[in-house]
């Protein structure tokens, strides 16, 4: 089988990435906020946990030396594409991001996964684009994403949500409206797609 990894917020855990780079951006004035947390986003762009940053302050997180150089992963999902790939499946990594950000995502999923390919797309966050850009449907695929958008528009044969939040885990911006195939926790996940492995033998 084939797997389609989105990135953030699926293999980097972004949101408290950015919460913890935040932070150290403003270690010295850190009582004068309110420190966020990542169940409280529920916006796409993070603005309703980082209000007082503009979207060039936020872009500057993202793209940021200490965002790639302290990476908070989601528990467990390393070991779970480690495991499909030593059981012989083809990983795939898609995601979107800026020049900068891309890049760097470059450099650490090499590093984290030598055997896996990546297709990175430089996109702004405006553009309307898919990650179905290699055709998914050519063969078998599973894709994982946090986003109900890309999820839509891909054709692979199955697509799982993935959410990093435990309880109500599908009402943000990014992820409402998803009438598909979800996982709300890493055991959750490998449920599902052993589930899907199972119908495909
Ligand atoms: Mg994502």
């Amino acid at each position: 089988m084939r797997f389609v990894f989105d990135i953030d917020n699926v293999v980097y855990n972004s949101i408290e990435t950015c919460i913890s780079a935040y932070i150290d951006n403003r270690i010295t004035d850190v009582e004068d906020i309110k420190i966020p947390s990542s169940d409280d986003c529920y916006q796409f762009n993070m603005k309703d946990i980082m209000p007082d940053l503009g979207d060039n302050e936020l872009q500057y997180i993202f793209d940021g030396d200490f965002f790639f150089e302290n990476i908070i992963l989601i528990e467990g999902m390393t070991e779970l594409i480690n495991s499909l790939h030593d059981k012989g499946h083809e990983i795939i990594f898609a995601t979107f991001g800026l020049t900068k950000n891309v890049c760097k995502k470059l450099v650490d999923l090499r590093r984290r996964f030598p055997f896996c390919k990546i297709t990175p797309i430089v996109a702004d966050w405006g553009d309307s684009l898919s990650k179905d850009f290699f055709n998914m449907n050519s063969q078998p695929t599973i894709f994982i994403d946090d986003q109900t958008k890309y999820l839509n528009d891909s054709n692979a044969a199955h697509c799982i949500m993935f959410s990093q939040f435990a309880e109500n885990s599908y009402d943000r911006e990014w992820n409402k409206n998803w009438g598909g195939l979800k996982a709300n926790s890493i055991n959750n996940l490998e449920w599902v797609v052993a589930m899907i492995l199972e119908t495909e033998k």
